[in-house]
């Protein structure tokens, strides 16, 4: 069967004719919600700095203008911001402008990985922020990209930057000072839909990043989507998750597609302020939480693990908290319930998306008080999902199998990959590698499909393991993989980093550490079915392998587990 959004229809497909920064900077949709005066669209953390719509429009125009002048960037030239999050989202809007495409790069990158990048989208030129400069030149001069192209974005402190790198704040002083020279790309109507605005890369969790190609009007769509799903604008619907004055804290990375989307674009359209973080320190981000009293917190697990088990946490009066939403990657019930003790008035929920999906597929709906636990939530108005077997006929409600998605707001594809394309992008529908159970409109991711393990033919969901592992009191972190055994295939092993407690324990006396691997074995074989046991061991290890959008890296572990069997 198919599902829908049950909460309620998408009445406005939004405009086919406008670019992003169109779209956001110079329209007024009648689905946006009315931002009071005086309420800024960003706030710089270090410095408490607001900023206003104003300044960044003119910003955008100035940056627009001197891209033209001086560099002569055309339509569908490709522009690669390698950046944290930085309060010049101005760089993407004045590239849009232009007809130009913007690829944001993880600025966790090596040299190596932003080549890959560089390489696959053909970019003319390279904004970067002044630390990871480097890493950029190293990359540039591997790719063949002159150094003369490479545009340094300053770190907040330093003004003026000292480079012999043109500077963004240098570009943009220099594009407001002349007079427009910048011819704005305008389209024609249904062209936003497969005018390129984005390469955004997925996370690489699998294996290598895909470049997805996106087009304006899914961009802007998925934020309409989402509005609807929230009943932003629906009178009938009393209290709000988002309401415009709410302050929202950015430090998910806006080079991921969930930052870019939801956190940057979906907020501000939204009429609130974002605390833009550039680099996620927990004990600074509460002090951030607490000093902009931030409402609205849009974070990926790994964080969430910190709120329920750091202990600097209960310093903190976190009681001004209205909404959490966590994605990117599965949230078990357990954690959602110690969670509500540390944001009492909180409404708390998850999301669920891909960037071959331009991001959001189901969130907690804006009719919902709490998600529902373990619950990816609910489908957003527009998309259309299946549920299918390994045979491509339809799952049953409530029966598992791989959700595919379709609707107007989805990706054109990979670029320059079509073998990947053909696997994911089938007839209109995204197909995407997720085992899924839909109940009662709500979407259960169980895992990928790729790191479900087999044990004698049962299926066993590391998320699952990992969750339950996580509700142990000794355990800070874990990751479940599974490892080749003769007899069953595969057998799942526990990968756990300790609470510092516990550690302590283990480092005055080792032998409490080989009953603790006992104890957190029997904690998986107390709550779980045979097949599901850690038969393949408990291993302490100092920290998971993770990617910055807050993914488990399992792959990585997974490999050395086989590696050292091969041996
Ligand atoms: P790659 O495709 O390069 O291997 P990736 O799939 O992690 O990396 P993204 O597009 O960033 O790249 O992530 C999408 C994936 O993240 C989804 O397919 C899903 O597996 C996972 N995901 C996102 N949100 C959730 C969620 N709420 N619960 C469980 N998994 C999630
Ligand atoms: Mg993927």
């Amino acid at each position: 069967m198919e599902f829908r959004s049950v909460s309620g229809a998408l009445e406005d497909y939004g405009p086919d004719d406008l670019s992003l920064p169109q779209f956001f900077l110079d329209f007024q949709h009648s689905s946006r919600p009315v931002r009071p005066p005086n309420v800024p669209w960003l706030i710089e953390d270090q410095t408490g700095r607001p900023i206003a719509f104003d300044e960044l429009r003119i910003r955008t125009a100035g940056l627009a203008n001197a891209l033209s002048i001086k560099w002569n960037i055309v339509e569908n030239d490709v522009v690669c911001v390698f950046s944290p999050n930085h309060v010049d989202p101005v760089c993407i809007w004045a590239i849009h402008r232009l007809g130009a495409i913007v690829t944001p790069a993880n600025p966790g990158y090596t040299a190596d990985e932003l080549v890959h990048q560089l390489q696959t989208t053909k970019a003319a030129l390279l904004l970067v922020y002044a630390p990871f400069l480097p890493t950029a030149l190293a990359a540039a001069k591997l790719v063949g990209l002159r150094e003369e192209r490479i545009i340094v974005i300053e770190p907040f402190a330093t003004s003026p930057y000292n480079s012999r790198h043109e500077t963004l704040s240098g570009l943009i002083s220099f594009g407001s000072s002349q007079s427009p020279n910048f011819v704005e790309r305008k389209l024609h109507p249904g062209e936003a839909k497969t005018k390129v605005a984005f390469f955004s890369f997925s996370s690489g969790t699998t294996g290598k990043p895909k470049a997805v190609v996106i087009p304006h009007y899914s961009f802007t769509l998925n934020i309409l989507q989402t509005v609807a799903h929230h009943g932003l604008n629906d009178p009938s619907l009393k209290k709000k998750h988002l309401n415009p004055g709410d302050v929202a804290a950015a430090v998910l990375p806006f080079f991921h597609i969930y930052g870019l989307v939801v956190v940057l674009h979906y907020m501000l359209f939204s009429g609130l302020s974002l605390v833009v973080i550039p680099k996620f320190n927990f004990t600074d981000f509460l002090e951030s939480i607490a000093k902009y009293r931030i409402t609205h917190l849009f974070l990926v697990p790994p964080q969430i693990v910190l709120l329920c088990k750091h202990p600097a946490v209960k310093n903190y009066d976190l009681s001004h908290v209205k909404l959490v939403i966590s994605g990117a990657a599965p949230l078990s019930g357990s954690l959602t319930n110690s969670l509500r003790q540390v944001v009492p008035n909180a409404a708390i929920g998850q999301g669920y998306g891909m960037t071959e999906t331009c991001t959001t597929i189901s969130m907690m709906s804006g009719r919902q008080k709490m998600g529902v636990e373990g619950s990816a939530g609910q489908i957003i108005p527009g998309l259309v999902a299946r549920v299918v077997r390994p045979d491509g006929t339809f799952c049953k409600e409530g029966e598992q199998g791989e959700l595919l998605v379709t609707g107007p707001s989805m990706a054109l594809g990979y670029l320059n990959n079509a073998q990947a394309t053909k696997e994911s992008f089938v007839d209109g529908w995204v197909r995407t590698g997720d085992e899924v159970v839909i109940k009662n409109s709500e979407i259960f991711v169980v895992d990928r499909i790729k790191e479900i393990i087999k044990v004698k033919g049962f299926q066993v969901a590391p998320a699952e393991l990992e969750g339950h592992l996580l509700s142990h009191p000794a355990v800070a972190d874990a990751c479940v993989v599974g490892i080749p055994d003769e007899y069953s295939g595969e057998i799942p092993r526990a990968y756990i980093v300790l609470r510092e407690d516990a550690l302590m324990r283990i480092s005055a006396n080792p032998s409490e550490g080989e009953m603790l691997k006992a104890a957190l074995k029997k904690h998986v074989a107390d709550a779980k079915i045979a097949y599901k046991q850690l038969a393949g061991g408990v291993v302490f290890i100092k920290a998971i392998p993770k990617n910055p959008s807050g993914k488990i890296l399992r792959r990585v572990l997974r490999d050395q587990a086989r590696k050292a069997h091969a041996n």
